[in-house]
């Protein structure tokens, strides 16, 4: 922030005076784009670069704010780990799945579930950037991975309700929610999927239909996204399957394989996946 403007943020309110010159450049490269009007490409690499720089600081400012904001740990020694992994997530308890870039709707969601004594109940969890913000917030909460672990993880049903914000969010999401029986909530305007805006709507109607009619719904006031999605996730949990595969729906498949080997070829890890089928369909786990 100080190299590219010069100014040294004492509070909030100087943070406003970075972005705002932030917005305002990205404004003049995005007009600079209109029908490659910059004949120089000296000079369009230089607005790409310009373009990178701002990103940058936008970054820096984004990150003061949600140490200020949402007092997230910062250099210090005893800063919690968390635990990562899909397999890390207790799919035992209703699972409110955070996708995304920002923490906003996630810090909400946390303190909704302190506030009413269900922070112990309701395993929450995050893929991609908003999952490292909510365990800055909340060393319970889990990593599921990264934006490539997305559409594995979805599909694994495991998550009773999705909550999307923007950027790293798959656009087929609630297609691939419909699959498994999981609800999404899209949190943020940037991407509503075309689904009916209940941020007006009271919370029980909400709730009432994305439970029983297993709706999807774009709610862009956090309160109320977080509080709609504790309740579906309690509502829906209990009836919803969250195993993959019966033991004996297991051997079954394996029975199927035909030691062709191509598993162990393509995997990058040179796992013994041919024998560890062969031991599956023997029952033998
Ligand atoms: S599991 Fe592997 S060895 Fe078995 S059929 Fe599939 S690719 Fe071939």
């Amino acid at each position: 922030i100080r190299t590219v403007t010069g100014l040294k943020p004492e509070t909030l309110g100087d943070l406003k005076t970075v972005i705002e010159y932030v917005y305002k450049e990205i404004t003049h490269l995005l007009d600079s784009t209109n029908s490659g009007q910059e004949g120089s490409y000296l000079d369009y690499e230089s607005k790409a670069l310009h373009a990178g720089m701002l990103d940058h600081v936008a970054m820096e400012v984004a990150d003061i704010a949600q140490i200020v904001g949402f007092n997230f740990p910062t250099s210090v020694a005893d800063t919690p780990l968390v635990d990562m992994g899909w397999n890390s997530v207790d799919k035992s308890k209703p699972v409110i799945l955070l996708v995304g870039h920002n923490p906003a709707t996630s810090c909400t969601l946390i303190d909704y579930l302190r506030e009413n004594g269900l922070y112990d109940k309701v395993e929450v969890a995050g893929i991609c950037c908003t999952a490292l913000e909510t365990t800055r917030y909340s060393d319970r909460a889990k990593i599921v991975g990264p934006l490539s672990r997305q559409l594995f993880f979805i599909r694994t049903g495991i998550a009773d309700v999705i909550l999307t914000d923007e950027q790293c969010i798959r656009t087929d999401m609630p297609i691939e929610a419909d699959k498994v029986g999981s609800r999404v909530i899209a949190c943020v305007d940037k991407v509503m999927y075309g689904l009916d805006d209940a941020t007006d709507w009271g919370t029980e109607e909400i709730v009432k239909q994305m439970v029983e009619e297993k709706k999807h719904f774009a709610i862009l006031d956090t309160h109320k996204a977080a509080e709609v999605a504790a309740k579906v996730a309690l509502a829906i949990a209990p009836q919803r399957r969250k195993e993959w595969l019966t033991e004996e729906e297991a051997t079954e498949l394996a029975k199927k394989c035909t030691h062709c080997g191509m598993c162990e070829r393509v995997c990058p890890n040179l796992f013994a996946i041919n024998e560890g089928i062969g031991e599956v369909a023997k029952g033998n786990f």
